[in-house]
């Protein structure tokens, strides 16, 4: 059955419909970047909300600036704005839902006229972002925000028609203003530390050069919310869209799949309100930081306790990693004794269900994320993951051995072979540089924690030194395995 609104009624019992009638359902929020995430993550949120007849208000126009959202909206005018989510659970199972809180899209290039008066429009009183990390464009190097984008330079003439979604958001900005009405809600629900914070930063500099009187305004009246969000959603390719047509006689051209986990803590800076989105589990607080070092110190510092280990032992995917004992065992304890104890505590988070949650999940063989995804760009990653974990157990003369074990394996994997012989395809902007580094582990084994650039003065703590060589020495002679047998 082709997905639409009028087909709704010819889909088997084991497909969740929206319980709502959609006419009712009017716009309350354009969201830019409508791609597997959001569509997994707030619309689904949404969708809940709207199942339990609130929110009606807040329905979702999606709108596209990129070349490759054309697609997006052929796909979701076809389909009246449906599609279908499917959880994949670890035991095989699919569940698949029907979402209906996506009720308009707009491809800002056909005409970015209807956008700006949509983000005009009295009833739009949220604008949410995932526009991925590079969308907020701050130069790699330097932190500022890049005015030599060639289309942010475009849009920052007032009379050029606007192209970004900067151009689009602040003219309907610049115009709300001049006509006396409040500002709508920025909220960021991109993957970043202190994504409120960002978007803040990017949207006040491009807006100060266009006009620094309203770079002020922007500054001093927008209310730009601080979250965390967390759902693995990989890309949806054929072999899904082939299964859901197989399992559920859904024809869906663009379906989304994730994981059956999902995470959202937000903060209550809403300027015109918000749907309660509390009612349907986002955990609404005042501070995101505590959130945000769990997730950075207990899932994406585990990723990389998993990921050369089980890579160099033959392994290619997490899963596999996570259902071998002596792996799921060692990332335990690496966060008992070495991630928790340096964090803040996180209201309303019972984190042993946390910590055995995250195991499960990395074990979820119906995911299929890759190791080479995870071992790529260790550069900007440990040092941002799990870097701050080791100083700060040094500190307070807590336990590091595991930790420092995975900066051994980082090492030992970016010498570039694993242990069966085969060469690894790293990828990491210092890829050339750390290479050239780690063909020295065996004479010098120092040579890589003495880049400063990386490692700062950790080199200077003797007990890291030692953690840190025992185990690389062990690596060398004994492989992975034994390496985290011995200090798991
Ligand atoms: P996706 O490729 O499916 O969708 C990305 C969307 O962003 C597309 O609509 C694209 O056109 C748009 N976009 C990209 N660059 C843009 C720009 N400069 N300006 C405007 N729009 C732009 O990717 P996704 O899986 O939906 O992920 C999007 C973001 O969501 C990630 O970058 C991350 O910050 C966050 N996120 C993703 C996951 C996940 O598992 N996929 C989990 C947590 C958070």
């Amino acid at each position: 059955t082709a997905l639409k609104a009028g087909n709704l009624d010819q889909l088997g019992s084991d497909v969740t419909l929206p319980r709502y009638n959609r006419d009712d359902v009017s716009v309350g929020i354009l969201h830019f970047g409508v791609g597997g995430f959001h569509r997994a993550h707030q619309a689904m949120y949404l969708d809940a909300l709207m199942n339990e007849g609130r929110a009606m208000d807040s329905g979702i126009c999606g709108v596209g600036v990129m070349p490759g959202d054309r697609r997006m909206q052929e796909v979701l005018k076809a389909q009246d704005g449906l599609y279908t989510l499917v959880q994949k659970h670890s035991d095989g199972r699919w569940e698949a839902r029907v979402i209906g809180s996506i009720v308009d899209y707009l491809y800002a290039p056909d005409d970015p006229e209807t956008v700006i008066e949509r983000l005009v429009a009295e009833t739009t009183r949220i604008v949410s972002l995932t526009v991925t990390e590079g969308g907020y464009n701050f130069h790699h190097v330097t932190g500022e925000f890049n005015v030599d984008n060639p289309e942010v330079r475009h849009d920052l003439d007032a009379d050029a028609t606007p192209k970004t979604f900067f151009g689009l958001i602040v003219e309907a900005l610049a115009r709300r203003r001049a006509k006396g009405m409040a500002p709508f809600t920025i909220m960021s629900c991109d993957n970043i530390q202190a994504n409120g914070d960002v978007a803040k930063a990017s949207f006040v500099a491009f807006a100060r050069r266009r006009d620094p009187e309203l770079g002020d305004w922007i500054a001093n009246e927008v209310h730009f919310p601080n979250s965390m969000v967390d759902r693995i959603t990989p890309v949806t390719t054929d072999e899904d869209r082939e299964q859901i047509r197989t399992r559920f006689g859904i024809e869906d051209g663009w379906p989304v799949v994730c994981e059956p986990f999902t995470q959202w803590v937000l903060e209550d800076h809403f300027n015109q309100g918000r749907p309660a989105y509390e009612a349907v589990g986002v955990q609404v607080v005042d501070d995101v930081m505590p959130y945000e070092l769990m997730k950075l110190r207990l899932l994406n510092a585990s990723h990389q306790a998993l990921t050369y280990f089980g890579y160099l032992d033959g392994y290619r995917y997490a899963h596999e990693v996570c259902q071998d004992e002596l792996y799921a065992d060692f990332l335990l304890n690496y966060m008992v004794e070495e991630g928790t104890p340096t964090l803040a505590p996180v209201p309303g988070v019972d984190l042993d269900d946390y910590r055995r949650t995250l195991i499960e999940r990395f074990a979820n063989p119906e995911i299929r994320d890759t190791l080479a995804r995870l071992c790529a760009e260790s550069s900007d990653r440990i040092p941002k993951w799990l870097l701050p974990v080791i100083r700060e157990q040094l500190e307070r003369d807590g336990e590091i051995k595991r930790s420092a074990a995975v900066v051994a394996s980082w090492a030992r994997y970016a010498e570039g072979v694993d242990e069966q012989n085969e060469p690894i395809e790293i990828v990491d902007r210092m890829r050339d540089e750390l290479h050239e580094i780690a063909r020295h582990n065996r004479d010098n084994p120092l040579a890589f924690i003495e880049n400063r650039e990386v490692f700062g003065d950790l080199i200077d703590n003797e007990r890291f030194v030692e953690a840190y060589t025992q185990a690389l020495s062990r690596l060398h002679q004994q492989g992975a395995r034994a390496t985290v047998e011995s200090v798991r």
